[in-house]
């Protein structure tokens, strides 16, 4: 059993926290925190509570929450740190780990060189074997290598363009934007295009990112030119091996991101999480070489498996397969066509 410690519960950090502890081969030591609210009020029910030193413990102890102890106390019961605080703030904590020994995954918003290795399970969990310190990529950049990876192993892909729809914030959050216009990044490629580079090397890619005033999802639009020529059925059996991808037809009436997110609610999981990719295969064309598709990814989820095998792959408990297999029994993640 792998001892994995969360610092940061809020949108990342709660989701991983659930999916390590329906792990058969890890268990989660405790979650820190550093607000008594009612996410932790939630969460002592289910995990020990740690704060990042002795400063933020009264708070909770006036609002009648236990304190298990602090981050050093977490760290000395865990063996790996999973750090799912705020953008920058892993780069501020790494300080720590580095000095207990301690290994750590970091999450997308971290700059790659904070890690030995940036991390998606299907273009490159070998990558992470053995290492001290990894960084799983962003929702956007695991949602784009979860498509592309298939197609590039079967036809080898020579370019690829994505424009990126995101969302303006996640649905907790009342205090950003836009909540009434469309706010393009105006630096092309956007940061997205050479993230995507750190798991899937060598590959030329450029993106286009525009935030749109939803909270639900993130809608990505693709185009890629492969080695070869194929035809739409190609594509569709490419990815018919990996579970982590969704095919959503004509037939189930999805056409938006809203109804996409109603189907996850229907799947009955845990926070009615999507953690597959959902490609629309109506939008998928092909025109000799160039194929183009557009699919939908929950932001708050998509990362979450990710996490689970980065551990595996930084412990060399499995392979690909085999931890893929895993976790995905786990999280209820099946081969699902729509
Ligand atoms: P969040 O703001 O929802 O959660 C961060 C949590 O950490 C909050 O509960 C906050 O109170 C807490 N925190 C703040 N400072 C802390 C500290 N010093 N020690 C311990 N906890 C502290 O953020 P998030 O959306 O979960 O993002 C976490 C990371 O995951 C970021 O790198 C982000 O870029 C990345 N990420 C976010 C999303 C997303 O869509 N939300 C998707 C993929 C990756």
């Amino acid at each position: 059993m792998i001892r994995v410690g969360i610092n940061g519960y809020g949108t990342i950090g709660r989701r991983v926290a659930r999916a390590v502890s329906l792990q058969d081969d890890m268990i989660v030591t405790g979650i820190v925190k550093t607000k008594p609210d009612y996410v932790s009020m939630v969460a002592s029910k289910d995990f020990k509570i740690f704060v990042p030193d002795k400063t933020y413990e009264k708070a909770f102890i006036d609002a009648g929450i236990k304190v298990a102890g602090t981050l050093e106390n977490l760290m000395d019961d865990s063996e790996v740190i999973v750090d799912a605080t705020p953008e920058g703030q892993g780069e501020k904590n790494k300080d720590l780990y580095v000095k207990r020994k301690i290994k750590a995954i970091f999450e997308g918003g971290e700059e790659p060189e904070i890690a030995e290795a940036s991390f998606n399970a299907y273009s490159n969990y070998d990558d992470a074997r053995s290492k001290d310190y990894v960084r799983v990529v962003s929702c956007n950049t695991t949602a784009l290598a979860r498509t592309l990876h298939p197609l590039r192993e079967r036809f080898g892909i020579k370019f690829v363009d994505a424009t990126i729809v995101r969302r303006a914030t996640d649905p907790n959050d009342s205090k950003k934007g836009p909540i009434n216009a469309v706010e393009p990044s105006l630096s092309i490629p956007s940061h997205h295009a050479p993230d995507l580079k750190t798991v899937m090397k060598g590959l030329n890619v450029s993106t286009i990112a525009i935030k749109a005033p939803t909270t639900l999802m993130h809608v990505h639009a693709v185009r890629a030119e492969l080695e070869k020529a194929i035809s739409k059925n190609d594509v569709i059996e490419a990815w018919k091996g990996y579970r982590r991808i969704m095919e959503v037809g004509k037939n189930s009436g999805i056409t938006s991101t809203g109804q996409m997110m109603d189907l996850a609610r229907e799947f009955g999981r845990d926070r009615s999480d999507l953690y597959e990719i959902a490609v629309w295969t109506q939008s998928v064309s092909v025109d000799g070489n160039h194929v183009s598709y557009i699919q939908a990814v929950h932001q708050e989820s998509d990362v979450v498996p990710e996490n689970v095998d980065a551990i595996r792959s930084m412990f060399e408990i499995a392979d690909r397969d085999k931890s893929i297999s895993m976790t995905d029994g786990r999280l209820k993640i099946e081969k699902r066509v729509f």
